[in-house]
């Protein structure tokens, strides 16, 4: 008897259909969280619900507008809030076009960094922050020689 056999019920080991496999909760728990996944989270576009007063930190609804949204209202920065309160509150899916074109057309230049092939925002100096952050570095030098030096960003 000094061999000890394999044994299929090892001692401490985890028991076939283990404690978790049958647990109810883990089910509901997924179940809880993809139900909480609304829809308009899915799409490339966001649409906000505006009657939402939560998840508003970003940046303003409209896309070629870079202020960043500090109030949790519709997610519309200040301005564009006004803007929209304005316009008598109408629904903000079917607002957000023609809002938009009014921005485009209020600013002459592309709203875009001066960066050629760099497509972020401009949030400063006509430079996105990570090229404005580089240009700053860099000892703030002649803008127009600055930028035309820099290479295109890699996607
Ligand atoms: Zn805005
Ligand atoms: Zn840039």
């Amino acid at each position: 008897m000094s061999k000890t056999m394999p044994s299929g019920n090892a001692a401490g080991g985890i028991r076939a259909g283990g404690a978790d496999a049958g647990r109810p909760g883990a089910r509901v728990l997924l179940e809880r969280l993809l139900s909480a996944v609304r829809p308009e989270f899915r799409n490339d576009v966001f649409i906000p619900d505006p009657d939402s007063v939560v998840f508003f930190t970003a940046t303003c609804a409209l896309p070629s507008c870079p202020a960043a949204v500090r109030r949790t209202r519709i997610g519309l920065c200040q301005r564009h809030h006004a803007w929209w309160r304005e316009a008598g509150r109408p629904d903000l899916a079917r607002w957000l076009e023609p809002a938009e074109q009014r921005l485009r057309a209020e600013v002459p230049a592309v709203p875009a960094c001066a960066v050629a092939g760099c497509n972020h925002a401009h949030r400063r100096n006509r430079l996105c922050p990570r090229h404005a952050g580089a240009w700053e570095r860099a000892g703030c030098p002649d803008w127009d020689g600055w930028c035309a030096s820099q290479p295109a960003p890699s996607p």
